[in-house]
C-alpha cells in the first residue's frame, strides 16, 4: 500500500478525499489539517514514506501555498488543491515543481487525482530520452520530467542518442531539440525513425518561438508533435507527453491482445506463426534442436454435448494452465485451433522429449475439472504427436506433428507418437 498525504483543512473535503483514495484498496492516508501539523509530520518521516501529496493551497496558518516548498523539499510529489486559479496562484504552484494543481470544486477533480497517482506510479517505469547540446536546457527540461516521476535518459549528440535507444528497447518518447552536437534535430528524427515507428516510439520536437519551418520539418519527417521552448504552459508540456506515452501503451496493448487467445490467455495461432517462423530461423542457423508438439483433446465434442459449450470452455482453460505452468518461458505455447494446442520448445534434449511429453499427458489425465455452480466434475485426456526433425519449415514440422497426432489418435488416443 502507497501512503499519501493530505493537507487540508475543510473537513468534508478532507474526509471525501480520504475516503475516496482508501476505497481504491492500492493507498493508506495520512491526514493533517494545517501547515504547522505538516511541519511536525515530515520531521518524523523518512523523505521516501510519503508516495505523494495533496495539499490544500489555503490553510489557516498557511493561505498563499507556503505549505508546497515544505513538502516539495522532502521530495514528494505534490498536488494542490485550490478553490480559484488566479495568474497568481498558478505562477506560485508551478515555481514550486508540483506535479499538478486542481480545482476543489470540480466533481471530476477526484478522479483526476486517481488518474494522476496511477500515472506517476507508471511513470517509474517509462522511460524517456531528452536530448539538446545545451546541457542547461536539457537539464531544465529532464527537471520537469522527474516532478512527474519519469525515468529521464539525455543525450547530447545524436549518435549517443541512437546508441541510448537501441540500448533501451522501453523507452516510449524522445524530446528532440532543434539542434544535437553532431546533427541538426531534423536528422536526427529521420534516423530514429528509420528504426523506430510511430506505434513504438513518440517524439515531441522542441524548437524556438518563431522557427515555424523547422517545426513543420520535425512533424513532416517523423516527430508527432511540437512544442515552442520560450512559450509553453507547464500544463501543456505534462498533457502532451501523457498523451504521447499514453498512446504509445494503447497501441502496445492492442497489439498484444491481437496476440493472445482470449479465453485461455495463451498466444493464439497468429502469433504462433509470426514467433515460431523466428524460432524456426533462428533454430536452423544455429542447429539447435526445435521440438514441436500438437497437441487435441480427446473426444472434447462430448463434454460440450454433456455438459454445455461453457463446461468445454473450463476444460480448455484448465488445460491451457497446466500447458502454461509445465513449460519454459522461451517455449512458445499457443492455442492454434478450437481445442487444439501448439508447442514449439527450442533446445529440448531429444532424449527427454518423451518423459516431457508424456508427463504433460499424464498430468492432464490424472487432473479433474471442476466444473461452475456444482454441475461436477469432468475427466479429460489429450493426445500429442511430437516432430523433432527440423525440416525444410515450420509449416512441414507442423504437419509432420499433425501426422503423428493422428496417429495417436488412431492408437487409441490418451498417448503420444512421433518421429523418434
Ligand atoms: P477427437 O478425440 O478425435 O479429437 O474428438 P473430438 O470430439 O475432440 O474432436 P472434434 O474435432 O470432432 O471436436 C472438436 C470440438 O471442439 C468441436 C467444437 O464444437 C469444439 N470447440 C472448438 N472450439 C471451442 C471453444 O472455443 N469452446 C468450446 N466449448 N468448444 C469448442
Ligand atoms: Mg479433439
Ligand atoms: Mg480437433
Amino acid at each position: 500500500m502507497k501512503r499519501i498525504l493530505i493537507v487540508e483543512d475543510s473537513p468534508p473535503m478532507g474526509t471525501m478525499t480520504k475516503k475516496r483514495l482508501e476505497k481504491t484498496g492500492k493507498f493508506t492516508v495520512t491526514w493533517v489539517t494545517n501547515m504547522r501539523e505538516t511541519g511536525q509530520l515530515l520531521a518524523t518521516e523518512e523523505n521516501d514514506a510519503f508516495f505523494a501529496a495533496l495539499l490544500d493551497f489555503n490553510l489557516p496558518d498557511a493561505t498563499k501555498g507556503e505549505v508546497i516548498p515544505l513538502v516539495v523539499a522532502k521530495n514528494i510529489p505534490a498536488i494542490v488543491f485550490t478553490a480559484f486559479v488566479s495568474e497568481e496562484v498558478r505562477q506560485t504552484v508551478w515555481s514550486h515543481r508540483v506535479v499538478d494543481y486542481v480545482l476543489k470544486e470540480d466533481v471530476l477533480s477526484l478522479e483526476y487525482i486517481l488518474s494522476l497517482l496511477d500515472r506517476l506510479e507508471k511513470n517509474a517505469e517509462t522511460q524517456i530520452l531528452v536530448t539538446d547540446r545545451d546541457s542547461e536546457k536539457l537539464e531544465k527540461i529532464a527537471n520537469l520530467l522527474h516532478v512527474h516521476r519519469y525515468d529521464v535518459l539525455t543525450a547530447v549528440s545524436g549518435s549517443e542518442a541512437l546508441k541510448i535507444l537501441a540500448a533501451n528497447p522501453k523507452i516510449r518518447l524522445v524530446l528532440a531539440a532543434s539542434e544535437v552536437n553532431d546533427m541538426d534535430g531534423l536528422s536526427l528524427i529521420q534516423q530514429i525513425r528509420r528504426n523506430y515507428g510511430k506505434e513504438d516510439l513518440a517524439i515531441m520536437g522542441m524548437v524556438y518561438a518563431g522557427d515555424h519551418i523547422t517545426a513543420a520539418r520535425f512533424l513532416k519527417y517523423g516527430a508527432n508533435h511540437c512544442l515552442i521552448r520560450q512559450t509553453f504552459l507547464p500544463e501543456e508540456f505534462y498533457c502532451m507527453v501523457r498523451l504521447l506515452i499514453e498512446n504509445i501503451e494503447h497501441i502496445q496493448q492492442l497489439r498484444s491482445t491481437s496476440l493472445m487467445d482470449f479465453l485461455t490467455g495463451l498466444h493464439n495461432r497468429r502469433y504462433f506463426f509470426i514467433s515460431g517462423e523466428k524460432l524456426f530461423a533462428n533454430a536452423k542457423r544455429q542447429a539447435l534442436t526445435l521440438v514441436c508438439a500438437m497437441m487435441d483433446i480427446d473426444f472434447f465434442k462430448k463434454v460440450n454435448d454433456e455438459y454445455g459449450h461453457e463446461a468445454g470452455d473450463r476444460v480448455l482453460q484448465h488445460v491451457a494452465n497446466i500447458l502454461r505452468n509445465r513449460l519454459r518461458k522461451t517455449d512458445i505455447v499457443a492455442r492454434i485451433g478450437g481445442e487444439e494446442f501448439c508447442i514449439l520448445a527450442v533446445n529440448m534434449d531429444t532424449a527427454s522429449v518423451h518423459r516431457i511429453f508424456d508427463e504433460l499427458r499424464s498430468k492432464i489425465e490424472d487432473s479433474v475439472v471442476v466444473l461452475e455452480d456444482g454441475q461436477g466434475e469432468v475427466k479429460i485426456t489429450i493426445s500429442i504427436g511430437i516432430a523433432t526433425q527440423l525440416g525444410n519449415s515450420l509449416d512441414h514440422m507442423l504437419k509432420k506433428a499433425d501426422f503423428h497426432l493422428y496417429e495417436a489418435k488412431e492408437n487409441g488416443r490418451n498417448r503420444i507418437a512421433s518421429d523418434l
